[in-house]
């Protein structure tokens, strides 16, 4: 292979499944219900509350990130929740975004290497009760028929109303394929559309798989990948987020990506970093805080662009919607495990498009 960038980055594109996106395939994706690396454990709409309007937040975004140290990373997958409502975030953006990182180890009880093997059956754990809606533990019941689980009182109201429930409550003859588009159908009001993330190397392949017959492109490709630095920019009078400029640059060759991956070579000295979307809304080392639980520093992972957005069925154009110009989450460096929490809270950061960036970008339209 030709010489490798500086940095290596994974890009994530969203795309519609091509195989259930459900827990044993240690899916990454976007949307949809999370798919517990941890059947046993999962997360509940306590932990996961908007501190803005206080409803359960939903999944935005979920990574299999396997990693070799510590073992108990063996399999490692981040979650990202976000509420739904726009104006929440203009309010407090810090309250309506978590992030956790769940970890288990080569031998664990849900999931074994060698699938014939009989001891790999899951059924020593049982599985968590969950929320018929969005896949949250299911603590509460339907006191009516006893048989569907809730996360909370305001996915049991949407469920009664438009999952039909009041409908379905207690009627045994009710085919279940039709409870089931009720079902599907409720989710899809409450959730993000669900779409996998398949990845790809910046830089690699790109000429073969997306535009092989165009020798030009493979041309500015290349040239995009090489870093833009400020030297290039710093005398020129063009009143434009330089950043926002190094973005465009950086992101060109690659229109539809949808998240930047970075943590590839997390062993090396260097701790990766985010390609800024702004000179602006940068955290300082006080708004990365470190790891709570072992007090090592946490280091950038991946970061999430506006592009998915797109995949979201939000008008992030319209006054209030979700918006944002990129999502960079923070994550303990050492994967470090602690007994008995399942969930480590990790930091995700938001950083806007300046207001040239902003216009800039409009202008492309
Ligand atoms: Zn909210
Ligand atoms: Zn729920
Ligand atoms: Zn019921
Ligand atoms: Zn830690």
């Amino acid at each position: 292979m030709a010489a490798s960038p500086t940095t290596v980055v994974e890009l994530g594109f969203a795309e519609p499944p091509e195989s259930p996106l459900i827990a044993e395939n240690f899916p990454s994706k976007v949307g949809g219900r999370p798919a517990w690396l941890n059947p046993e454990h999962i997360l509940f709409a306590e932990q996961v509350r908007c501190g803005v309007c206080c409803k359960p937040m939903i999944l935005l975004v979920q990574l299999y990130t396997p990693e070799d140290h510590p073992p108990e990373a063996f399999h490692r997958t981040i979650y990202v929740f976000c509420c739904k409502n726009g104006s929440c975030h203009k309010i407090a953006w810090q309250q309506s975004f978590k992030v956790f990182r769940s970890q288990l180890p080569k031998n664990n009880p849900y999931w074994s290497e060698n699938e014939s093997n009989p001891d790999s059956s899951t059924t020593k754990n049982s599985p968590a009760k969950q929320c018929i809606i969005c896949g949250l533990l299911g603590s509460k019941m339907c006191g009516k028929c006893n048989q569907v689980n809730y996360c909370s009182k305001e996915h049991q109201i949407e469920h009664w109303t438009s999952g039909q429930h009041k409908i379905h409550c207690n009627i045994i003859s009710t085919s279940s394929s039709i409870i089931e588009e009720h079902n599907n159908r409720c989710r899809k009001l409450v959730l993000f559309p669900e779409f996998e993330i398949v990845t790809e190397q910046e830089g690699e392949n790109r000429n073969e798989e997306r535009d092989g017959d165009n020798n030009s492109l493979n041309e500015a490709s290349s040239k995009a990948l090489v870093p833009v630095g400020d030297e290039i920019y710093e005398n020129t009078d063009v009143d434009v987020d330089k950043a926002f400029l190094k973005f465009q640059k950086r992101i060109e060759p690659y229109p539809e990506q949808i998240l930047r991956y970075n943590r590839l070579e997390y062993e090396s000295e260097k701790n990766p970093k985010p390609l800024w979307v702004s000179d602006i809304d940068k955290p300082t080392a006080q708004d990365i805080n470190p790891c709570p639980y072992c007090g090592q520093e946490r280091t950038f992972e991946f970061q999430i662009l506006s592009t998915l957005l797109n995949y979201l069925e939000v008008d992030h154009l319209q006054q209030g919607s979700l918006d944002w110009g990129t999502l960079l989450v923070y994550s303990c460096k050492y994967n470090c495990h602690v007994e008995n929490i399942y969930y480590i809270s990790e930091i995700l950061w938001r950083q806007n498009f300046s207001d040239d960036g902003l216009n800039w970008k409009k202008d492309l339209k």
